[in-house]
């Protein structure tokens, strides 16, 4: 019984609990106020003139009050603790993402920019294609955390015109408004990341009757917050109608990162290249040149696969990221900062259980990944899948200080716990 007193939600202010304080509304995820300390924080609003007293001066902020905008490098090396490989892709972010902030800060070097006045610096959105699994939504999520700002990811697939039934495009940035505890002016410097961005490519072909399977309708819906504008966010989320408040948020200076797997892209890509080296003799250095080429997408491409030219317009940095390969992945196991293993031994460190991992036993958990063809996905999946047996266990029978896992449990995809029942000597 104790146990759920304590789950009750209490007053943030206060301290009594919903039951003694009656209904409390609530903030920030964890905290609440009930209906005399909000009464008493009213009064003494209103007796400072609207002003709180002493309120503390509030924290310099880093990129999001925008008072230092890391330097491409530094981005780089952070992107590096957590992200293996897309080296490309890591540095094109890096500068990216460094100019979208700079261009905040115009204000900060009127002097040395006078002479461009007339220059406007564009928003540099960015659309990251690449197999699943292989770091995009990653990508994304590091950036914002390096630049301390809101971060929020939508499907792209979820989203419908308005008038339709799914959810309208503004849900985007209401989840972006909740991501930065409901302080629009923190949203609107902060990074969306919407994914399965493909989905919505009008398709030339199996055009159905129900409605916008196209996906242009979308695009058309979502051109507009992309490029800037100031949007109406219904609160509660949902469909608008005419009666509700909306939350406004100015949307120029939030940076969008779309991405997408694209498949049967490298089809078009392909054809263009070919069709552009045509009559050129089969050497190495044409056959490089050649890869190359097929790594840049350009606008048409994307075009031709069924995005409307008007919504690639507004994603003008675009990369590619590489397939994971076998190697890559027994490096994703354990070099990032946050490495799923390391994961899985943090929380058996927190049952005093020292767990390692034989190395042939990461190699074949990398292998088994790599064919399934998900990228770090299949990682996650055969980790879990190995790692029930032993997080289920271990805490249970409280005598297991180490644990090691081999080849052999990876092979068989189950751990043998009887093989380490016994305390280490
Ligand atoms: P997607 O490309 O489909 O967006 P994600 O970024 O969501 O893939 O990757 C899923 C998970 O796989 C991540 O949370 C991360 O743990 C791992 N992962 C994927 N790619 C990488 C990578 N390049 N480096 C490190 N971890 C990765």
């Amino acid at each position: 019984m104790a146990k759920s007193k304590n789950l009750e939600p209490a007053c943030s202010f206060c301290g009594r609990l919903a039951t003694a304080a009656g209904h409390l509304l609530a903030g920030p995820p964890g905290t609440f106020i009930c209906r005399d300390c909000s009464k008493v924080s009213s009064d003494m609003f209103a007796k400072a003139g609207g002003k709180p007293e002493a309120a503390p001066a509030p924290a310099p902020k880093k990129a999001d009050g925008l008072s230092k905008v890391p330097k491409p490098h530094e981005i780089f090396d952070f992107l590096n603790q957590y992200v293996i490989g897309q080296e490309q892709s890591k540095k094109v972010l890096s500068v990216a993402v460094h100019n979208h902030y700079k261009r905040l800060q115009q204000g900060e070097h009127a002097e040395a920019i006078k002479a461009y006045k007339d220059v406007e610096i564009e928003k540099s959105n960015i659309l990251l294609i690449g197999p699943t699994g292989t770091g995009k939504t990653l990508l994304a999520r590091t950036l914002a955390r390096c630049l301390d700002v809101p971060f929020s990811i939508s499907d792209a697939t979820t989203l419908t015109e308005a008038g339709y039934v799914g959810e309208d495009v503004e849900n985007v940035l209401l989840r972006l408004i909740q991501a930065a505890d409901g302080d629009v002016a923190r949203a609107q410097r902060g990074i969306v990341y919407i994914d399965e961005i493909d989905k919505i490519a009008r398709k030339t072909e199996n055009v159905s009757i129900t409605r916008d399977v196209s996906g242009e309708g979308v695009q058309q819906a979502l051109l507009k917050i992309i490029e800037g504008t100031t949007a109406s966010v219904p609160p509660g989320g949902g469909r608008k109608h005419p009666q509700q408040e909306y939350i406004k948020i100015n949307t120029e200076n939030i940076l969008f990162i779309c991405g997408g797997a694209f498949v049967g892209l490298d089809d078009i890509l392909n054809r263009r290249v070919s069709k552009q080296t045509l009559g050129f003799a089969e050497t190495t250095a044409v056959k490089t040149v050649v890869e190359d080429l097929k790594r840049r997408v350009e606008p048409e491409d994307l075009m031709k696969y069924g995005m409307i030219p008007e919504f690639v317009g507004r994603l003008p940095v675009v990369t590619t990221l590489d397939p994971l390969r076998e190697e890559d992945l027994m490096r994703v196991l354990v070099e990032p900062k946050n490495a799923m293993i390391r994961q899985y031994q943090k929380l058996m460190a927190m049952e005093n259980v020292k767990l390692t991992f034989a190395e042939p036993g990461l190699r074949e958990m990398a292998r088994l990944a790599a064919k399934k063809g998900t990228g770090a996905r299949g990682l996650r999946a055969i980790l879990e899948h190995l790692m029930l047996e032993v997080m289920f266990e271990v805490p249970k029978r409280g005598n297991i200080r180490e644990f090691h896992v081999t080849k052999a449990m990876v092979v068989a995809q189950r751990v043998s716990l009887d093989e380490a029942a016994e305390p280490a000597a």
